[in-house]
């Protein structure tokens, strides 16, 4: 039941482009891309959602039209790449936006699966006499925006795997007793990995480690290496063994930790997350969502941490390194697990360097 064509196609994909440019910026909230053409076909609007509390994807596309484009509004098209929000938030609703324009016809990529949303901008466009229709490239939409739909459907964080490892399978050529306290981590990637791995940082809200891997790699978890926003750093420290002094303590404000203890009075942190591991990894994912506001985690380590989350099948995304050298002995890195399925719209593998990667998605994913 497709009412569009190849040239409606295109421009939907020019807002999932613009959309994009939103990542890591708009989280929580989803990404959103809007183009508005006039009735020639040419682009009179585009914009996007950029960071959250700010103007949505529909209100910076109107903004960017020229004075003496205003004109063609009555007969436009507008592409936007998630149903246009009917509830006033931080900012005025989009669906009256466009209900006051009255464009010739509205393309909308998905509907939006917020309680609050879902259906409503749709409706609200149709009762004011709007050509709307649903549907084109959503499931190129959905994928873009498989963390906020996991947020809002699963009810907790989306959760990203990532670890590096020898071509031979291990994560730190030292075993668990070598590693020393504050003696670092090893490097097992080269520098263009190390970029990728920080682009994909930036993209999530906030990096997962175990309390093992803080105290040993003391591990700086930002964004250095790519442009974007540094995530918030998690750890995973059920008995409070991170002490008052660790880097990771010591950060201020913005850059502060989530501390996860089983009891608030094993931390002295300014956020902590109470959790018993004896509840389950998804519970502590649906405390990070709805208490933390964290959309989604990248989970770096180390090798018992990422173990814990493919045990408990808790898990949304794996991306994992592979170098072309062997270690021989040391930490083993965690199993490829078998029911991984390769990502529909995106390279499943590629290579970085001397580096390889690979991406793959939970079989529920998708
Ligand atoms: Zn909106």
């Amino acid at each position: 039941m497709t009412h569009w064509s190849t040239e409606d196609a295109a421009f939907m994909r020019k807002a999932i482009e613009l959309a994009e440019r939103g990542a890591g910026y708009a989280a929580p909230n989803p990404k959103v891309g809007c183009v508005i053409t006039d009735e020639s076909g040419r682009i009179i609007g585009e914009g996007w959602h950029e960071k959250f509390g700010e103007s949505h994807a529909e209100v910076n596309a109107h903004r960017s039209i020229a004075p003496n484009d205003l004109n063609h509004l009555p007969n436009s098209t507008w592409y936007v790449t998630l149903e246009p929000c009917n509830h006033v938030g931080k900012t005025p609703a989009c669906a009256a936006l466009i209900e006051s324009i009255r464009p010739k016809r509205v393309l909308i990529g998905t509907a939006d699966c917020n309680p609050g949303v879902s259906g409503g901008g749709i409706e609200r466009l149709k009762q004011a006499g709007i050509r709307v229709e649903t549907g084109c490239l959503e499931s190129e939409v959905q994928w873009q925006n498989r963390r906020f739909f996991c947020n809002v459907e699963k009810d907790r964080t989306y959760a990203v795997l990532k670890w590096a490892q020898s071509r031979d399978g291990f994560m730190d050529p030292r075993n668990a007793a070598e590693r020393a306290q504050g003696s670092g981590g090893v490097a097992i990637t080269g520098d263009a990995s190390r970029a990728m791995t920080h682009a994909w940082r930036a993209e999530e809200m906030g990096i997962v480690i175990g309390v093992e891997t803080a105290l040993v790699d003391e591990p700086q978890l930002n964004v250095r290496h790519s442009r974007g926003r540094s995530p918030k750093a998690i750890v995973i420290d059920p008995n409070g063994r991170l002490p008052i002094g660790h880097p990771l303590m010591r950060r201020q404000g913005e850059d502060s930790i989530i501390h996860i203890v089983k009891e608030p009075s094993l931390s002295r942190a300014s956020e902590i997350c109470p959790w018993n591991p004896e509840s389950g990894l998804k519970i502590l994912l649906g405390k990070l969502w709805k208490k933390h506001g964290i959309s989604s985690i990248l989970v770096e380590g180390g090798a018992r941490t990422l173990q814990q989350f493919l045990q408990e099948n808790v898990w949304d995304e794996l991306k994992v390194w592979t170098a072309p050298n062997e270690m021989k002995s040391g930490l083993k890195a965690p199993e490829w697990p078998k029911n991984a399925i390769p990502p529909e719209h995106e390279t499943a593998a590629g290579r970085a360097g001397p580096d390889r990667w690979n991406w793959a998605l939970h079989p529920n994913n998708g």
